[in-house]
């Protein structure tokens, strides 16, 4: 079985000191490449080294997280747009987005910084990985206003809306839901939110080292983790566990371009 962790932090500093256990643990559970989205200028560093040392199996993105967009997003900007200009590795845009659940102090700042690295994307024929959290208005806004204008695909990472929401994202052509521990949860609503999600739109992620799933929680989150949400999604599609991996592993492949 094949599977591709769309979405995980290895680079960061819960990983520092097991790293190669943990890629090792990753390679015998099935998933066979990684996409490592960045967060900001602090962690490109990290971010590049990890790429280089796992070249062809961890696959970085270049972007400003808008938890780390502030007062200085300008110049924070700008650093990573210098970054992206001056390697050759990445492979796409993310994480970018909207997140006022934190802080909305910034919504106006992070408005412009969600844009202008969509435009990054575009100029490019890149994907993005999305973030966004209590701001899917303001999502789609930006969404629904780009997207016509630009080329642009992706994934909206951490899924864990409505249906209705599902519907409004997938309205967006190009772009899958990205599906993690959440969906392993007690509370969730995600079985009933992916009733009219295709398989084809969505893919699997671990968001490592965050939400890990059902029996792990609480725990730190590593892509060794990835079958146990792949089996949950197999249960909420009554599907075998091997068609939705195969079937996920191609979305992965066709929008990151792997
Ligand atoms: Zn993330």
């Amino acid at each position: 079985m094949q599977l591709v962790d769309t979405h995980a932090h290895l680079f960061a500093d819960e990983f520092r000191d097991d790293l190669p256990e943990v890629v090792t643990r990753a390679k015998e559970s099935g998933v066979e490449q990684i996409v490592l989205p960045n967060i900001d200028d602090g962690t490109v560093e990290p971010l590049l080294q990890v790429s280089s040392a796992y070249a062809g199996y961890c696959f970085p993105l270049i972007g400003l997280h808008p938890t780390s967009v502030g007062r200085d997003y300008a110049q924070r900007l700008s650093r990573v747009r210098h970054c992206l200009e001056a390697s050759d590795a990445f492979i796409g845009i993310g994480e970018i987005g909207l997140d006022y659940y934190w802080d909305d102090t910034f919504r106006q700042e992070q408005l412009l910084v969600f844009k202008e690295q969509l435009h990054w994307a575009a100029e490019r024929g890149w994907p993005v990985s999305v973030h966004s959290r209590n701001a899917f208005d303001d999502l789609c806004k930006v969404m629904a206003a780009c997207s016509g204008s630009m080329p642009l695909r992706g994934v909206f990472h951490s899924f864990s809306g409505t249906a209705e929401e599902a519907a409004r994202l997938l309205s967006f052509e190009g772009f899958c839901l990205g599906i993690n521990g959440i969906a392993t949860f007690k509370k969730t609503a995600l079985p009933e939110a992916l009733r009219e999600v295709p398989l084809a739109r969505i893919v699997l992620e671990t968001d490592a080292p965050y939400l890990s799933p059902v029996p792990f929680r609480g725990r730190r989150n590593e892509s060794a983790c990835l079958p146990h949400i792949l089996i949950k999604v197999s249960e909420i599609y009554g599907l075998p566990p091997e068609e939705v991996a195969a079937q996920t592993t191609a979305n992965a492949k066709v929008v990151f371009g792997l």
